[in-house]
């Protein structure tokens, strides 16, 4: 597996595009929990990303997560723009220079990325927030890629077993958002709700989620989407 500019710069434009179909579902659910403008700031940051990749395009993939992670930074408000806007500027520092990083490399940055949450956040795993779906997501690509040490050896991955290796690792990404329905937020402006939190599911565990969805879904040029409106709504 490789990942290159090309597929970096489809996802972006891919998860820009679903953001802005998702918009009223994020903010609705942000409006139960918090203040009903997440979908509203992911669409804002991600569609001038997109517009700056465009008007200055990147020569490797570190510059391209360097601009991306700016437009977060500075046009999105609240908890999410600086949040996304660290998962941007940790892939930079890993894929700096390069215009196609390897497997290994890649699922580094994964790594580096939800480990700029945890520093940036302070949250835990459980405590009803991105995390929560940032964690079993990664932790997933670290277990698969330990336990395929013989594809590595052998290099051969049939395309069957790698659409179905997406398949699985977006069925448990899944699985993490809606399993923060039940949770009570201990982070975040939904942590002010204490229980009252419960019942509705986490609306940056849902872009999260779209955010890996995507990410397979570019990897395997398709598949099909995940019709979100109707599952955590
Ligand atoms: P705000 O809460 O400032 O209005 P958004 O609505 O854009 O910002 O984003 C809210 C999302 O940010 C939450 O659903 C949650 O997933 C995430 N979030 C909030 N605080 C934290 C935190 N401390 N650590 C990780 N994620 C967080
Ligand atoms: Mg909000």
């Amino acid at each position: 597996m490789s990942f290159d500019l090309e597929t970096f710069l489809s996802f972006i434009q891919m998860y820009a595009k679903r953001l802005e179909e998702l918009q009223e579902v994020l903010n609705i659910l942000d409006n139960r929990i918090g203040d009903g403008d997440h979908g509203t700031n992911m669409v804002r940051g991600f569609n001038f990303a997109v517009r700056q990749l465009h008007e200055q395009p990147p020569s490797d993939l570190g510059s391209a997560c360097n601009t991306v992670a700016m437009a977060l930074l500075a046009h999105v408000g609240g908890a999410s723009g600086p949040l996304y806007g660290t998962v941007f500027m940790k892939l930079a520092g890993i894929f700096q220079q390069q215009t196609e990083v390897d497997k290994v490399t890649w699922i580094k940055a994964m790594e580096a990325a939800k480990a700029g949450i945890v520093q940036r956040g302070k949250a835990e795993f459980g405590d009803k927030t991105m995390l929560d779906v940032w964690e079993p997501a990664v932790a997933y690509l670290l277990g698969a890629h330990s336990g395929t040490q013989h594809e590595t050896h052998s290099e051969i991955q049939s395309e069957s077993q790698r659409e179905e290796a997406c398949e699985e690792w977006v069925q448990e990404v899944e699985v993490a958002v809606l399993a923060t329905r039940d949770r009570i937020a201990k982070k975040g402006r939904a942590a002010y709700l204490g229980p009252r939190s419960q019942g509705t599911c986490d609306p940056g565990s849902v872009s999260s989620g779209l955010f890996f969805e995507l990410l397979s879904y570019v990897y395997n040029g398709g598949g099909e989407l995940i019709p979100w409106e109707t599952r955590v709504l």
